[in-house]
């Protein structure tokens, strides 16, 4: 999702491609006001990403942001309040074979400011919502759903994902609500789109994190290529936790490891290891491993020890052996 004002058209257009290049399919943009419908119209115009406009509240910017080219509309139903209002998106959705995406998220389902929903009752409340919006969207003849129930707690998004791919047939688009800072965001998103992915629960992720939008992006590529859902198309570093065997700056060694592998763009598996006795066993899957002693590292290559090398020529003989794969 963007995070600058959708009415910077110019810096708005260049972080959809900055996402697109850190490997965003699908990109969301906020347009809260007229004035933002009308820059995401010229937003449409300068990307090739398909755009979702995210609407809150106002059934003229969901119409307007379908009329300007969205490919799809995110709406949670029941910020709608008239029930016209929402057959006139559907309709606009129908009209320009745009999909919508229904929300429904934990902290505002119904009756909870009224009247304290105890948790154990949110799941099934949530789920009643959701039928109750899909019933709403099927009887006005629009199929074309994708179904998000959102909460900021990891176990209840597991609950009721998994309640909703049971009782619904569509597509499912899964994240969690303020999750934090990216240090803290990774692990919650981590835990509950990993666990709904391996099921076979969901199409399309986000990862909710606080900055820089590219951050939460690698860290929703990280889940799915961890899962094997998404080809790696760069190096995997792997890196021994280190103990009393270690003789070497393992960190500051894997840091500018890490910081050459950047260049690289083939898909394989590197080592760092700490030691020379454990390190070659510890690290016989990957492609090339570094098993470094005191001053010097041997190299190997698919398992294969191919040399041992002084400290300063382990990176560049890193490289060096990398591009023989
Ligand atoms: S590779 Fe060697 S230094 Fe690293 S954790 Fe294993 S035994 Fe310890």
């Amino acid at each position: 999702m963007t995070k600058v004002p959708t009415t910077d058209v110019d810096r708005c257009v260049r972080q959809v491609r900055r996402l697109v290049r850190a490997g965003c399919g699908l990109v969301r943009i906020a347009v809260p006001r007229r004035a933002d419908t009308i820059a995401f119209a010229q937003i449409v115009q300068k990307v090739r990403v398909p755009l979702i406009a995210d609407v809150h509240f106002s059934a003229d910017r969901a119409v307007e942001a379908i009329e300007a080219g969205a490919a799809k509309v995110r709406l949670n139903p029941g910020n709608i309040k008239k029930q016209e209002d929402i057959f006139r998106i559907i309709d606009a959705a129908k009209m320009h074979r745009v999909a919508m995406r229904i929300g429904v998220n934990e902290a505002s389902i119904r009756d909870l400011k009224k009247d304290p929903v105890p948790p154990e009752k949110r799941t099934a409340l949530m789920l009643d919502e959701m039928r109750s919006y899909i019933r709403l969207f099927e009887g006005r003849g629009f199929d074309q759903i994708v179904l998000s129930a959102k909460s900021s707690d990891a176990l209840r998004t597991i609950e009721v994902n998994r309640a909703i791919a049971e009782a619904f047939g569509y597509p499912m688009h899964l994240g969690l609500t303020h999750a934090g800072l990216p240090a803290d965001a990774s692990i919650p998103s981590a835990v509950a789109l990993g666990t709904l992915l391996a099921e076979g629960i969901g199409d399309t992720i986000r990862v909710s994190a606080a900055g820089d939008p590219v951050i939460e992006t690698e860290i929703a590529k990280s889940i799915a290529m961890s899962l094997g859902l998404l080809e790696r198309t760069r190096p995997e570093l792997i890196v021994c936790p280190t103990c009393g065997r270690t003789e070497i700056d393992v960190v500051k060694l894997a840091k500018q490891v890490d910081k050459a592998l950047r260049k690289v763009k083939k898909p394989c598996r590197v080592a760092v290891m700490g030691c020379i006795v454990n390190g070659p066993g510890e690290a016989a899957d990957a492609d090339v491993a570094v098993c470094a002693g005191r001053g010097k590292a041997d190299l190997y290559r698919h398992g294969q020890k191919i040399a041992t090398i002084p400290e300063p020529e382990i990176i560049p003989r890193l490289l060096a052996t990398l591009e023989t794969l």
